[in-house]
């Protein structure tokens, strides 16, 4: 992902620079920022992994815009006094246990890589951000804004942001883009809810609370329970985010309105979380990473492909996230081809299999259903493929690659559905195409 993904929504940003001009440095550097992104190879940006490079490190900008800094605290070094300093290096130090200890994952691209982090960078900065290689935080504006390292959440969600791109690899607009934002305040929600250990009930939901000085209405940023509620200032405005399908923003601002239309996945998670009980991080947070890296969702995955990988991860639980997407107005079904549609999939029958096959070099399509409740198949056969449709796990929303003239398959079963390519197809999926093909019903 070549996108900056920022903390800040574009229209605070430009309603600060509105208030104060010291502050449109943030926008301009941003737009800088993004802009020299946008012009280095990808593979310039990878990270270099030191064997024995310690787990994070945290760099001191010194109020310049230069990255990374000067290193001032890594892993293992004890606290130096300088708050943002010892704030990143808790909040990195909790995200990185987090992915640990409850997600069972080594930092956020699962093999070790070690985190980035610097402070004190510009002047007067308001913003957070993952750009792709590590992470940034402002001190604020000393008006209206505190240092971005103050509240931990921000930093559990500059560090989502980059699982993301290493797991699932949400696209940073539309649909796809608001479940990546969603999924960094979900990460969030789980690591405040652990350090402070309060359950779902207990929890305040708010994300980015003590980001805002005294004198601002606000409660916080932004809260998953109440989209919408988080601020009501004379200086900012009101909280534009929206919490339930209906009131979905199509807007060409903010890529899409990732950030305010985030809140509706954020409802959904709140709704499941209470549902389910108990404690954020063991309950609906391990469906949601489960969904997040499970592979079923992809870069284009919308909010009801996305809900229907949490389902799927869901066990038990499955009716209580099945109903927690329902009460934001998202019905849990395949996902449909191309970003940002919101017409959610009918449910199938949880005996119906159906395959269909398209492209290949002469671009035809074939399609065949068979009903392993309706007699309408041998018994051997029918046996057969209740075994193969029990063992098949999650399938992609996406094809995860495909060549010229390959077979393009969409495949479902029971209640499952997924988009692959012919060489996704593993030998038990193979064998299912081959099955449904040669004895369902056209
Ligand atoms: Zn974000």
């Amino acid at each position: 992902m070549s996108r900056t993904a920022c903390f800040l929504p574009p229209h605070l940003l430009r309603r600060l620079a509105e208030l104060d001009p010291a502050a449109a440095t943030t926008l301009v550097t941003d737009d800088a920022i993004r802009a020299a992104r946008a012009a280095v190879p990808p593979t310039v940006l990878a990270p270099v992994r030191a064997a024995d490079a310690p787990a994070w490190t945290v760099h001191d900008a010194g109020g310049e815009q230069e990255l990374p800094g000067r290193p001032v605290r890594s892993a293992g070094e004890r606290a130096t006094g300088d708050v943002a300093v010892d704030e990143a290096a808790d909040g990195v130090a909790a995200s990185l246990a987090l992915l640990a200890e409850v997600f069972g994952r080594d930092s956020f691209d699962g093999a070790g890589a070690p985190v980035l982090a610097t402070v004190h960078f510009g002047q007067r900065y308001v913003n957070a951000f993952w750009d792709g290689t590590q992470l940034v935080f402002g001190d604020g504006d000393g008006v209206l804004f505190d240092r971005f390292t103050k509240p931990v959440d921000v930093i559990g969600h500059e560090l989502a942001h980059a699982l993301t791109e290493r797991t699932a690899g949400l696209v940073y607009r539309d649909q796809p883009g608001a479940l990546n934002e969603s999924v960094s305040d979900v990460f969030a929600a789980c690591l405040k809810q652990r350090l402070l250990g309060q359950t779902a009930a207990e929890a305040d939901w708010l994300v980015g609370e003590g980001l805002f000085l005294p004198g601002v209405q606000a409660r916080a940023l932004r809260d998953m329970r109440a989209p919408g509620t988080a601020y009501d200032d004379p200086r900012l405005g009101q909280d534009p985010q929206v919490g339930h399908l209906d009131d979905y923003l199509d807007t060409t601002d903010d890529n899409g309105g990732v950030h305010l239309n985030s809140g509706i996945p954020n409802r959904a998670f709140h709704l499941a979380a209470v549902a389910i009980g108990g404690r954020t991080w063991e309950g609906a947070g391990p469906i949601w990473y489960a969904a997040l890296t499970g592979g079923q969702v992809g870069p284009e995955t919308d909010f009801a492909g996305f809900a229907a990988a949490t389902v799927a991860a869901a066990g038990e639980h499955a009716e209580a996230v099945r109903g927690a997407w329902a009460g934001v107005g998202v019905t849990a079904g395949a996902a449909p081809a191309g970003a940002g549609s919101s017409q959610p999939a009918p449910a199938p029958a949880a005996s119906r299999v159906r395959v269909r096959r398209t492209g290949g070099f002469i671009g035809s399509a074939v399609e065949s259903v068979v009903d392993l409740d309706a007699g309408g198949l041998d018994a051997e056969t029918a046996g057969e493929l209740r075994e193969l449709v029990g063992r098949v796990g999650a399938l992609p929303a996406s094809p995860r690659s495909n060549h010229p003239d390959a077979f393009s398959y969409e495949i479902e079963l029971g209640g499952r559905s997924g988009r692959l390519a012919e060489s996704d197809l593993d030998p038990d999926l193979r064998r299912i195409v081959d099955l449904v093909l040669r004895n369902g019903q056209v």
